[in-house]
């Protein structure tokens, strides 16, 4: 997107929208999806609004890791380390409608991997 308007998520971010956080720190946020494609379904957003996957630099390296042990942290606090899937939608033809890169965490509230895959 080229316009430089706040994304939907930064304004989550800046509590401009509503969103049950539940898990942030100084380079992330983690909010349940609005839309839940599983019991469970959570997205772990850098608060750097890097657009797409294919945008991140070198010099997002860092935060790229982070995000994953993010993922994990907040999969282990919600019980599914067990069994959970990440995913990331990079671009519109991958379904990507959010244009502020996050990782979807999806999972079954017993740790199974019998959730939805209609959308993801
Ligand atoms: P994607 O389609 O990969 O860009 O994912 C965007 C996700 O953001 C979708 O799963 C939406 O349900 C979710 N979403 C959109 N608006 C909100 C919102 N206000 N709060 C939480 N999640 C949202």
């Amino acid at each position: 997107m080229s316009d430089n308007s706040p994304t939907l998520f930064t304004r989550i971010i800046n509590r401009e929208i509503p969103a049950e956080i539940l898990y942030e720190d100084d380079q992330c946020i983690v909010i349940n999806d609005i839309a839940p494609q599983a019991p469970v379904h959570m997205l772990v957003i850098p608060r750097k609004p890097i657009p797409r996957l294919v945008d991140a630099t070198e010099q997002d390296r860092a935060i790229l890791g982070h995000l994953l042990l993010v993922a994990g942290d907040v999969a282990r606090t919600a019980g599914v380390d067990e069994a959970f899937r990440l995913v990331v939608n990079n671009g519109a033809d991958a379904g990507q409608t959010v244009f502020h890169l996050h990782l979807h965490v999806l999972a079954s509230k017993d740790g199974t991997q019998h959730f939805s895959e209609a959308k993801l």
